[in-house]
């Protein structure tokens, strides 16, 4: 048995409707520009050659029904509602037929994002890391196995403090589910646990301590999160 240094760090696993086991979350790939409507509030356009990614570490997890603290190093800290896939089986080099096949579950997410980062990086042609993967970036509900759900074109909307800000149907995805499933295992080997945020609507905004963020898609669980003031360092 291998004999560690330092104690293992936790590992992040998520909820799972009906079941009293959890899901043990591995890689998280969030799309970017998925929805034409936020591409375009985004002063960008959808690129129909081909979907692109960031990523999130695991340790970004938090679950629905959290207190989270207002993340340090912003002042434009935004909510994005998306629909979020698990893998529940490998997947290597999948047509676009066959891609569902690997899919365990969906559940609703956040992406979380501090905004004036991205756009600083943006302009100096840096990675997205600092804005997009950080602690408590990465909210999801339980997830639903996939016999109890099927995505077809669903609302998908957030509000805060109970005024909705974005609106969308999952029909309007840019990239399937499948397309997505399919083009990222022609890059990695997708395995049980690896999670994709599918991309956000149009609406993109910022939150404050003391808000309260609602996300839902329609078949799915609410999602909940509530914003404290930052913590001291
Ligand atoms: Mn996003």
């Amino acid at each position: 048995m291998t004999e560690l240094l330092f104690p293992a760090r936790p590992q992040a696993t998520v909820a799972v409707t009906g079941s009293d086991k959890r899901l043990s979350v591995g890689r998280i790939f969030c799309v970017g520009r998925n929805f034409a409507e936020h591409a375009k509030e985004m002063g960008a356009e959808v690129d129909r050659e081909a979907p692109f990614y960031f990523m999130k570490d695991s340790s970004a997890i938090v679950a629905s029904g959290s207190t989270i603290p207002y993340p340090p190093g912003t002042k434009d800290f935004q909510h994005e509602v998306e629909l979020v896939v698990a893998i529940g089986a490998p997947a290597w080099g999948v047509g676009v037929d066959t891609a569902l096949d690997a899919v365990f579950g969906y559940a609703v997410g956040l992406d979380m994002t501090r905004r004036d980062l991205q756009a600083a990086a943006k302009a100096k042609q840096r990675p997205w890391d600092f804005a997009k993967n950080f602690e408590c970036s990465a909210v999801i509900t339980p997830i639903v196995p996939k016999a109890a759900f099927t995505p077809a074109d669903q609302n998908i909307s957030l509000s805060v403090n109970g005024t909705v800000r974005q609106q969308g149907r999952l029909g309007d995805l840019v990239w399937s589910i499948a397309e997505l499933i399919s083009h990222l295992s022609h890059h990695y080997h997708l395995v049980p646990g690896d999670l994709i945020y599918t991309g956000t609507p149009a609406g993109v905004g910022p939150v404050a301590p003391g808000d309260v963020i609602v996300g839902s898609v329609e078949g799915l669980p609410e999602l909940r999160l509530t914003i404290a003031p930052p913590e001291s360092y």
